[in-house]
């Protein structure tokens, strides 16, 4: 079919076909559709897509491409200034104007909000939806109508509400333009690497709005009806790894909460669980949107002044997961190797790294921010904070992790620490978290000489705890 009334739909956290908010609209409103994806890596500033997210990204683009032609659409992929490249494209197609779906970082915020302004005043349709979040950021506010800082209340309000369908998409009745503007390659784009990485860390991920389905119906038909105790333990594949799918949104909130649903999930132990994490996403955005400044500066103001004991060293160390904490380095290897850490290690090595090593939260977001696959500016955010004690409902800070404590009640069989960290696969799960304790022979026996094969634990535990402490003094006021 062909139409002279034609919308350009502007793709962004949003890569998928069904429930697509503006899409449904813009065929609802009888528009042709020419969909376009813009890589504007200014436009994110210091939060552009790391390493990791660009091989997803690569990857989610070229699925929702054939998608996309199988219904008769060319994706429109291009590089540079969205400003510059939607104006040239209403040109080319002569289009009424563009419909997306929102985002909420700040910084694109107020990109949008000025490309909107401008279409507007040049006699533009603009129109913006929600197609990311359960609710809207400003939906929810206590009593005082301010924002929440706590999740549980932040739930409690949220969760009392009506919950939002899926948006049906009536492909049946889908317009496709005359003809097509031109369209860079997606190789053209380099979003991927030179080394092999960007493969190994694909051997992880099948990236599809279909694949996001199937990942997302498994779960709630089996493995969720353990996540309330599974979803601790490293070890046991007890997450759904949604992450990164619900970040560039190959599947939407609405889509995952109507499925648990379906699945007779939502009332579950399990399920309802699951359903608060998906929670605490909607919460992470619901901060970062009424607190902007939380992805450089500490949401409680007093930890700006935090005394951090900088070293190169440390960070690379940790970053590389050379520390001698065999959980921690199993984490940051997992970490590099995959796009993605497990949950409770995320906590376990970003405790490490600002309390045991006083490094500063932000140098550990930075480094998570190239190397996760869902790496998000609203959750990554708030577990750092939430890790360094300076953010919303976050661990107080003298709360330690103890890497062995953990290490012995998260992964007592040492299954984890063995899979990321395999010169240390042969020893005991007695010593498997602490190895400087194991007996020499025992030692021998693995195959493991310390500061050799795996180094010595590059700061003694009570020695970090002690001076995490008191670094904390100076500043708790
Ligand atoms: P599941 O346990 O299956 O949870 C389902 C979904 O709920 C997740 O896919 C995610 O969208 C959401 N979710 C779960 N836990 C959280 C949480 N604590 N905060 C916000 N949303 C949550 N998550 C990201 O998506 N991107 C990040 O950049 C990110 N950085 C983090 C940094 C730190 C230091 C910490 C402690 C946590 C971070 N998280 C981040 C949250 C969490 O670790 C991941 O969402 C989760 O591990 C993803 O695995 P999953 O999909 O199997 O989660």
């Amino acid at each position: 079919m062909e139409s002279e009334k034609t919308i350009l739909l502007w793709f962004r956290k949003d890569l998928r076909i069904q429930d697509n908010s503006a899409f449904a609209q813009a065929i609802e409103m009888g528009y042709s559709i020419v969909p376009v994806f813009i890589l504007d890596e200014d436009a994110e500033g210091q939060w552009k897509p790391g390493g990791a997210s660009k091989v997803f990204l690569h990857e989610a683009i070229a699925s929702l491409e054939k998608d996309l032609a199988a219904l008769g659409l060319a994706l429109v992929v291009r590089k540079g200034s969205s400003d510059k490249i939607l104006e040239e494209l209403l040109k080319e197609t002569a289009a009424a104007g563009v419909f997306w779906n929102r985002r909420y970082e700040p910084r694109i915020i107020r990109r949008d909000s000025e490309i909107k302004k401008r279409l507007k005043e040049a006699g533009k349709v603009v129109e913006s939806f929600n197609s990311s979040l359960l609710w809207e950021p400003w939906e929810v506010a206590t009593q005082q109508g301010k924002p929440f800082q706590v999740f549980t209340p932040f739930w409690k309000n949220a969760g009392s509400r009506s919950m939002r369908e899926p948006v049906q998409v009536d492909l049946e009745n889908l317009l496709i333009p005359k003809s097509s503007p031109r369209s860079d390659s997606l190789e053209s784009m380099g979003l991927l690497p030179e080394l092999d990485w960007g493969e190994k860390l694909l051997a992880r991920w099948e990236v599809s709005e279909e694949a996001a389905h199937k990942k997302a119906s498994d779960f709630l038909s089996g493995p969720v009806s353990a996540y309330d105790t599974d979803r601790d333990f490293p070890g046991i594949d007890g997450t759904s790894s949604l992450s990164a799918y619900l970040h560039w949104g190959l599947i939407g909130p609405r889509q995952v909460w109507s499925l648990a649903v379906r699945k007779e999930q939502a009332h579950t132990q399990g399920g309802k669980t699951f359903l608060s994490e998906i929670g605490w996403r909607e919460f992470a955005y619901h901060v970062l949107y009424h607190f902007p400044q939380t992805p450089e500066r500490p949401l409680r103001d007093k930890y700006a002044e935090f005394p951090w004991e900088v070293s190169v060293d440390s960070q690379k160390k940790w970053e590389s997961g050379e520390t001698g904490y065999p959980i921690v380095d199993a984490g940051m290897r997992q970490l590099y190797s995959e796009g993605w850490m497990h949950n409770r290690v995320r906590m376990i090595v970003a405790s490490f790294l600002v309390k045991h090593l006083l490094q500063p939260w932000n140098a550990g977001a930075k480094w998570f921010w190239d190397c996760l696959v869902d790496a998000d500016l609203a959750s990554n955010t708030l577990g750092w904070q939430w890790s360094g004690g300076c953010g919303a409902d976050a661990a107080p800070y003298f709360r330690v992790f103890n890497p062995m404590t953990q290490g012995k009640k998260f992964d007592p069989e040492g299954l984890y620490v063995k899979k990321y960290v395999p010169e240390l696969k042969h020893l005991s799960k007695s010593y498997i978290h602490e190895p400087w304790e194991a007996p020499d022979d025992e030692l021998e026996k693995a195959g493991v000489e310390l500061g050799e094969t795996y180094p010595f634990p590059m700061i003694e535990h009570k020695e970090g705890r002690e001076r995490a402490l008191a670094a904390f003094e100076l500043v708790k006021g």
